[in-house]
């Protein structure tokens, strides 16, 4: 994510602050907002009205915690670093028994050919049709990723993945089919643009378009900067509306609502290949670590700004999604 999306999403929040006073202030309504309202409404009403499928199932946040701290002991993480090979070989340990699949391939990027690699492992359901859990494992590049561990943006979700998979292996698993992906080059190499971010995931989407996985996609669940111990996760405007309130719905029936959704904006991250090839997609964010975001993408994302019970929060609302997603009429 860029500063430029940053401005973009404090500009959004300013105004829906404003529109929120507004629409406080004319309570009886105007036609827009009454209409807004009852969409709103019937919106969630919807997304209550799916009922679960499948067994609970919950994260196990020390373990995820560790995971976070084991990646970001590897030091910082770009394509073409040590970092980066480091992270790999970790990845294949711990994914081992689940044979991930291996997505290598060679980046045009502002600073030459980069090399990068996405890690695919897959867990096998009963129902035709895939869930996508997807997170980025790179940090910055250099110059300003030179002191720059990314223990939130980067490390937090891939622990909290591999933690997730710890849950999926071995298990029978009711409804569709989960795949998680764990994705290069999410940042940029020199300044965020459609040509130069989301490398891993631009990758991936084209490579599933071609082999026709693209259609077996049910949804697509990513998960970025969600370790911060101060958790508000923001409503994604580039995310698909029933996900989001989908995902909602798995906040509230786990009574972690006051967590999700007080501020909303359009998030650019690795979600969007996959939106443009028509695939539902929701983005799990924190957009706001520290005061003011003030420790996003400089040496102060440490893991000491992390907690092992938001990490639990955002693992347990996505399985939850997921059992809904399952549960969900076609
Ligand atoms: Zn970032």
């Amino acid at each position: 994510m860029t500063k430029r999306k940053f401005e973009i999403l404090i500009l959004v929040l300013l105004t829906m602050a404003l529109l929120g006073c507004d629409s406080k202030k004319s309570n009886s309504g105007t036609a827009e907002t009454s209409s807004t309202q009852a969409n709103q409404l019937s919106q969630n009403a919807q997304a209550a009205n799916v009922e679960p499928q499948g067994p609970a199932m919950h994260v196990d946040p020390n373990r995820a915690m560790q995971y976070v701290k084991e990646i970001v002991a590897f030091g910082p993480r770009w394509p073409g670093s040590k970092g980066q090979e480091k992270v790999a070989a970790y990845l294949r340990g711990k994914l081992k028994a689940d044979h991930p699949e291996e997505d290598a391939f060679v980046a045009d990027t502002p600073a030459g050919k980069l090399p990068m690699r996405n890690f695919i492992a897959k867990f096998q359901g009963t129902k035709d049709g895939i869930i996508v859990l997807g997170t980025h494992i790179d940090t910055l590049y250099p110059p300003q990723g030179n002191n720059f561990v990314g223990a939130n943006d980067g490390g937090s979700s891939t622990g909290l993945l591999l933690a997730i998979a710890d849950e999926l292996r071995g298990k029978k698993l009711e409804g569709y089919s989960i795949w998680l992906a764990f994705l290069d080059g999410e940042e940029a190499i020199q300044q965020w643009s459609d040509t130069d971010s989301v490398y891993g995931s631009r990758h991936l989407a084209a490579k599933w378009q071609q082999d026709g996985t693209i259609g077996k996609i049910k949804a697509f669940l990513l998960a970025d900067m969600i370790g911060d111990a101060d958790l508000d996760i923001v409503r994604d405007l580039n995310s698909t509306p029933w996900l989001e309130d989908l995902v909602l719905e798995a906040a509230k029936r786990l009574g972690y609502q006051s967590h999700f959704f007080a501020t909303q904006g359009p998030i650019g991250d690795d979600h969007q290949p996959f939106a443009k090839l028509g695939v539902p997609v929701a983005d799990l964010i924190d957009f706001n670590y520290g005061y003011n975001n003030s420790y996003w993408h400089t040496p102060e994302d440490t893991i000491d700004k992390l907690s092992p019970r938001s990490l639990q929060i955002a693992g347990d609302v996505m399985v939850e999604t997921i059992r809904l997603v399952n549960g969900r009429k076609q």
